[in-house]
């Protein structure tokens, strides 16, 4: 029988994502609500005397402080790590916040760590400026060169770190041999999937150890809230993860994790018509402008590797420019529908151009070195109806003169 209400409710684990999306971890209060309830409470009280201890103990499941747990947020917790196909997960206030946890967590000084060179702007900042101070030292490669991940590998490596697909490149990393590789060493595996999703892809199931998310992406999915996630085994998020967030405090607001818990409900339905939609306009695109980067196009130069990764392309793709920042700006400023904004995710279509926002603080040399030139624009795609975006791109290419 289902049991959805009380601790002791019992949660049917074999559901597949989608429906997972919809049903995993609902925990009802006794007025068995059908949507999941908000709990704006940064405390709870007990019957007796003896209740509280044995909950500070461990001996008694239950709740005792926000920062320890909160019955949204574990709600939403337990929804991804089911479509995650993973053992624990843990939420935080930001995607960063979520990197942070992740690496910190697991790091001391004498560490060494091996990482993308293509990533997110502040997960560079991380390898490059913030674990240093700490004694962890970084090596960046260029991630789709499988050699030059064993290359880099010390002895005191501990974690690898990459996207894939990179933002904003599009590069693509061999989950299954960087994985491999890794566990060869005992090099714990964290991957940043915000680009997909486990609608798209799912890194434990590549032998990767550890999922970071920006879940401010397409978990919200429709640019409401920041969130940040990170899933990995009940070892990893108990020992290891739980002591630092429980006594550092990056978790996630309980209203966040709300708008999140509905985000997912439709996350598996907006990815595959935001996946659709972004194939339409990068086959429209791959006809006008010289270099599209696009998981789902055959000119990808990891095609093969993005269809055996990734269930389908989603939803953000880069062009790339001969102009420079002066075409790739026009094109930007001639756009009637597409916004231009540094955000993704989001069921709105939005452009970018990463070397003067996302990618600024990494300056010109860190830029070059990781193939992000001024001609180059990110492009998230949305739910309108693609025909209205290309109708708008192919206006707004005419005035960039392409
Ligand atoms: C957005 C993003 C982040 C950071 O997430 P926030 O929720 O903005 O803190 C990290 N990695 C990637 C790949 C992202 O796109």
């Amino acid at each position: 029988m289902k049991k959805t209400t009380g601790l002791d409710r019992t949660v049917t684990r074999n559901w597949r994502p989608a429906t997972q999306a919809l049903r995993g971890g609902t925990w009802r209060s006794e007025h068995g609500e059908t949507s999941e309830s908000l709990y704006l409470t940064s405390g709870y009280t007990y019957d007796d005397a003896a209740t509280v201890a044995a909950r500070f103990a461990g001996e008694q499941p239950g709740m005792t402080y926000s920062r320890l747990q909160n019955p949204t947020v574990a709600m939403l917790e337990e929804r991804i790590a089911l479509m995650e196909g993973a053992e624990a997960c843990r939420t935080q206030a930001t995607g960063m916040a979520a990197m942070t946890a992740a690496l910190l967590c697991q790091l001391s000084a004498g560490d060494h760590i091996v990482a993308a060179k293509a990533a997110f702007g502040s997960c560079r900042w991380l390898v490059d400026s913030l674990l240093p101070r700490f004694g962890i030292e970084g090596t960046v490669i260029d991630a789709t060169d499988n050699a030059a991940w064993e290359a880099a590998i010390r002895p005191n490596t501990k974690v690898f770190f990459y996207e894939t697909p990179a933002n904003p490149t599009l590069e693509i990393v061999d989950m299954a041999f960087v994985s491999a590789l890794a566990k060869a060493h005992g090099i714990v595996t964290v991957v940043d999937n915000a680009f997909c999703s486990p609608v798209i892809q799912r890194p434990l199931d590549f032998g990767a150890d550890v999922v970071a998310y920006s879940a401010t992406k397409f978990m919200d999915g429709q640019g409401r809230v920041m969130a940040g996630a990170v899933c990995g085994t009940a070892e990893f998020i108990n020992d290891k993860l739980l002591p630092f967030q429980r006594n550092t405090g990056p978790n996630l607001a309980p209203f966040n994790a709300w708008v999140v818990l509905k985000g997912l409900e439709t996350m598996d339905l907006r990815l595959r018509q935001q996946s659709a939609n972004a194939l339409e306009v990068g086959r429209f695109l791959e006809t006008r402008v010289p270099k599209i980067m696009h998981p789902g196009l055959e000119s990808h130069p990891q095609f093969a590797l993005a269809q055996k990764q990734m269930t389908m392309p989603g939803a953000i793709f880069s062009i790339i420019l001969d102009g420079g920042r002066a075409q790739a700006w026009a094109l930007l400023d001639a756009l009637q529908l597409i916004d231009i904004s540094n955000n993704i995710g989001d069921t709105r279509s939005l452009m970018c151009h990463p070397a003067t926002t996302t990618h600024h603080n990494v300056g010109p040399e860190g830029r070059a070195a990781m193939g992000v030139g001024d001609g180059m624009l990110r492009l998230n795609v949305g739910l309108e109806d693609p025909a209205d975006l290309i109708e708008d791109l192919d206006q707004a290419l005419t005035a960039a003169g392409l």
